[in-house]
Parts: structure tokens; sequence; C-alpha cells
């Protein structure tokens, strides 16, 4: 039953109603809204009507609740619930994407992970570490230590952290480590489970098991806030069905109905949903035009040799791509996704253009490409914010194939940036200059070697990408007839020796980059 009060009533008459209703032995629930107070009474009111409660001078309304799910009704508590998991706010405006591996297999690998999904815009890391496998004889995960990973991991990337639980015996373990306790499918009616979980104050992610009703999920829910917790998400993965194409039916309309049931956040899970990586997207595209408040992905450095749910999972690459057209999705439903400025130059670490982009955004995350149209690439499919590429070399002229791609209409150039170029020699250490027979570059550095290149007349010259790649080929081949021309940066990254500094013609040599975006 639901008492909805009268407007700025009297404190003392609410009182006079409180003390009748636990006389009658009924347990109060105030919830406190921005126009209205409302008195949830949970528990047994069978012998309690309506008539005899609108009596009360304090009430301007009452509800019967006909469900069978009090604390997790939407009539309890109409506004949304927003439930804080370390410092993300899930059911508000943002739009949640949690991702990370199935299993937690090594701290290199969820170290790796944790910084690549937070850099795209993750907000939570997902790993698993008590693995509830079919088979006894899978992976079954890393236990206590793949907790200590996750943490170590959601430390070093600043992301808050989310497992399953499988056993109320380890509680304590993931109160001390887990900022977000997952309760998996397969134990989502484990009830002495989720009474322990209602006695402690973390959040609770709750996935709806593969064979339940949304009444049992919200029973199960009920179960854990009414020990104490309110701050349980929800999360659709899947149900079975006659279906055998994907791993579980994803019941996207389960969202639409639980958002209408109850005032809790509702999650999505696409991977266990369908058990496909590539049907990760449509799904989660669906998922968000659905009304879910998030969603969860899991992502593998090597999905090929994941120890769990490998053909599920998809690459940080592919969740690079992912989160750009996902936040398009959000920002349809009135959400927002923030993913980090993102800058993507020509060539690989240490090229000029790494530099140039380093220089003017050195808070930023950077992500280089070999060829100058996978810059171009990045920039027009919204995967970066901004490109940086050399458009013109004092000494070499203009880089004709950049010329050529920024001469688009969907492309706007906002910044210039003019670089001074030293071009090196640089080869393995202990190489001579006179063993050399080939030398590697861009084909702009050897323009601006020609003085230097024709005291080499014996050399033959290839032509490369980018300086940077030219350098780490170099380093690759680590024979003693290679060479690159690159910059000092280049020779540092690739462990390389420089044998002639300042190889260009002219001392004053410049180089002009320039930053380019897709046009609003
Ligand atoms: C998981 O998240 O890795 C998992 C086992 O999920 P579910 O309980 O939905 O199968
Ligand atoms: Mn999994």
């Amino acid at each position: 039953m639901i008492i909805v009060l009268k407007s700025g009533v009297d404190e003392a008459k609410v009182d006079v109603l409180k003390n009748w209703l636990t006389e009658k032995g009924l347990v109060i629930s105030p919830i406190y809204g921005a126009e209205k107070t409302v008195l949830g009474l949970v528990g047994d009111t069978s012998h309690l009507s309506v008539d005899e409660v609108s009596m009360h001078e304090a009430v301007e309304k009452v509800l019967k609740v006909q469900e069978p799910f009090k604390k997790a009704n939407r009539k309890f508590h109409p506004d949304n619930s927003v439930i804080k998991v370390g410092n993300v706010l899930v059911g508000g405006k943002d739009l949640i994407v949690i991702a990370g591996p199935c299993s937690v297999e090594s701290e290199e690998q969820i170290i790796q992970i944790a910084h690549q999904v937070k850099n795209y815009g993750a907000s939570i890391l997902r790993g698993g570490a008590f693995k509830p496998r079919t088979s006894p004889y899978s992976f079954q995960g890393l236990r206590v230590e793949g907790l200590m990973l996750l943490k170590k991991a959601g430390e070093a990337a600043g992301l808050p952290i989310v497992s399953e639980i499988t056993n109320p015996a380890y509680l304590e373990i993931f109160e001390e480590y887990v900022d977000f306790i997952q309760v998996g499918a397969r134990n989502m009616q484990n009830f002495e489970l989720l009474k322990e979980l209602g006695r402690i104050k973390k959040p609770i992610l709750l996935k709806r098991g593969f064979a339940n009703t949304l009444e049992e999920l919200l029973m199960a829910c009920e179960y854990i806030m009414n020990e104490g917790n309110q701050n349980v998400i929800l999360c659709e993965r899947g149900i079975r069905t006659h279906e055998t194409y994907t791993r579980n039916t994803l019941d996207l309309s389960a969202v639409p109905a639980l958002k209408r049931m109850s005032h809790l956040p509702v999650l999505v899970d696409p991977s266990h949903g369908s058990g496909l990586s590539w049907m990760v997207e449509p799904l989660s595209k669906a998922a968000i035009a659905a009304g879910a408040d998030g969603v969860i992905i899991e992502v593998h450095n090597n999905p090929g040799k994941a120890l769990s749910d490998g053909p599920q999972s998809i690459t940080p690459s592919e969740f690079s791509y992912l989160m750009p057209k996902l936040r398009e999705y959000a920002r349809l439903e009135g959400k927002h996704i923030s993913i980090p400025h993102t800058v993507a130059y020509a060539g690989t670490p240490g090229s000029f253009a790494n530099e140039a982009a380093e220089k003017l955004y050195h808070t930023h995350v950077l992500t280089g490409f070999e060829r100058f149209e996978d810059v171009f690439d990045a920039v027009l499919s919204n995967k970066v914010e901004v490109g940086v590429v050399p458009v013109e070399n004092s000494l070499a002229g203009k880089v004709t194939e950049v010329v050529d791609l920024l001469d688009d209409d969907r492309l706007e150039i906002t910044d210039r940036i003019r670089l001074p170029v030293r071009q090196m020699l640089v080869a393995p250490p202990g190489t001579e200059l006179s063993s050399i027979r080939k030398i590697y570059s861009h084909e702009k550095a050897f323009e601006q070697c020609r003085k230097f290149l024709s005291t080499m007349p014996d050399c033959q010259l290839i032509k490369y990408s980018t300086t940077s790649a030219a350098a780490s080929a170099v380093a690759a081949l680590n024979d003693k007839y290679s060479a690159a021309i690159a910059s000092e940066t280049a020779a540092r990254l690739n462990r390389l020796e420089i044998l002639k500094d300042s190889i260009q013609d002219d001392e004053n040599n410049y180089t002009e980059f320039v930053v380019f975006r897709k046009r609003k």
C-alpha cells in the first residue's frame, strides 16, 4: 500500500498517522520526492482498508499495490533512482558503458584492457574472477588473485570495478576489493546470497536468470532491498528460448517493461545476450534506443585466445569504433556518453606529426596511423575528434597526398603549427656508415636530404609510409646494411643509434602541420 501525503501538511498530523500504522504492526518506508512525500507500507497490508487510511487528515491519496514487489516498485518511488558506483552515477543523464574481459586472466591483460577501454570512454571496468562455468573442466577464474588484479587495473586506469560473486563466503573480500558486486544469471535466485548482499551498502548488479520472468527478477531484487540495501541495478542479459542461432535471446522488451515497473536503473548485456561479437554493436544501439541506462560489454585483447567467452568478445580497437556510434544513439535519447578527446596523427610514435600532436594536445589520447588516409578515415568515422598531418616542408614542398585528402567539404582545418625538422641517419647500434646499402624513409625525407644522399651513391632508397615506420622496420631488420632517415625520437624509441645528425640540406628545415576535424 502507498500513502501519498498532502503537500505541506502539519508534521504532527503525519506523526498521528505513522503511530497508528506502527501500532498495526506495519513497516513504513518514507520516500521524500521533489513535490510529494509518500509512505510505502511493506509487509502484509491485507487487513488494512483504503477507506480507513484515507480518513486521516494527512492523507491525500491511498493506492493499493497489486504487485508482489514493493521496494523496487515505481509506485513506491515515482522518480528514477540514481545509484552511485564509485564516482559514477548510474540511472541519470549519463549512459554508462561497462567494459572489460569476461575473465581476468593476467596482470598484463587486465591492465592493458583497463587503460584502453578507459581511453575510449568506458566508465566502469568489468572482469570475472569467480567464474560460474557450465563445465567443471573449464577455466574457473583467478579467484581472489583475480580480484586483486582487477582492483589494481581499475586504480591504474581510474575506473570503478565490477565482478561477480558466487558464494556469500567471499562477501568480505568483495567488500574490500570491488566497487560494484555482480550477481550472475545462475545465482539470481540464490536467496541466501541475496539476503547477505542486502545487509551491505555496496551497489549490486543483479542479472536476470535465463529462465526467469521479470517479476521474478524484481522479487529477487526485493530480497536485497528488503534487508536495507537500496542500491540495486538490474541487467537484462538474454533468456533461453527455442532459438539456438544466438547463445541466448536478448529480451529487449524487458527494458521498457522494467523501467515502467521499477524505478531502478536497467542495463543490457549484448555480449551474453547474443554470444556473438558482431551482434554487440546492433544490440547495444537497440538497447539504448529501448531506454537502457547503460550497456555491459565484453572486451578482450585477443578474443581468439580468451579463456572464457572469446566468441562474444570484441577487441579494444572494435570498442574504440563502437563508442562514438553509441554516443550518437545516446544523444537521441537525451543521454550523454563522454569520450576523452582523441587525436590521430600520421605515423607511429616518434614521427614528426606525433611531435606536433604532442605539442598541441599533451593531455589528450593520441593514436598514430601509419598511412595518411587512415588518419582521415579515423576523423571521418568519428573515431577521433581531430587529425594532425604534415602539409608542407620548406625543402621538399607540399605533401600532395595530404593536400588532396584535405580537399573534402566534410572537413575543416582548425589549427596549424610549424616545427623545425632535423633528419638523422639512424641504424642499429654498431653499424658502420660504410656498410650501409639500403636507406629507408618517407619520400619527403629523401627530398630534404639530397646533398647527404649524393655522398652515398651505392645506397638503394626504399620508400616507406612514414619516417617513424621506416625506423621501426630498420630496427626489426637489425642488419649492418640498413639505415633509416628519421627523427631523434624515432631513433630513441626504436633503440637505434644516430650515425649522422642533421642531414637535411638546410639548417632551417621546417614542416607545417595542420589540425583538421569533421565539420559540425
Ligand atoms: C558474466 O558477466 O561474465 C556472466 C557470467 O554473466 P551471466 O551471469 O549473465 O551469464
Ligand atoms: Mn562472460
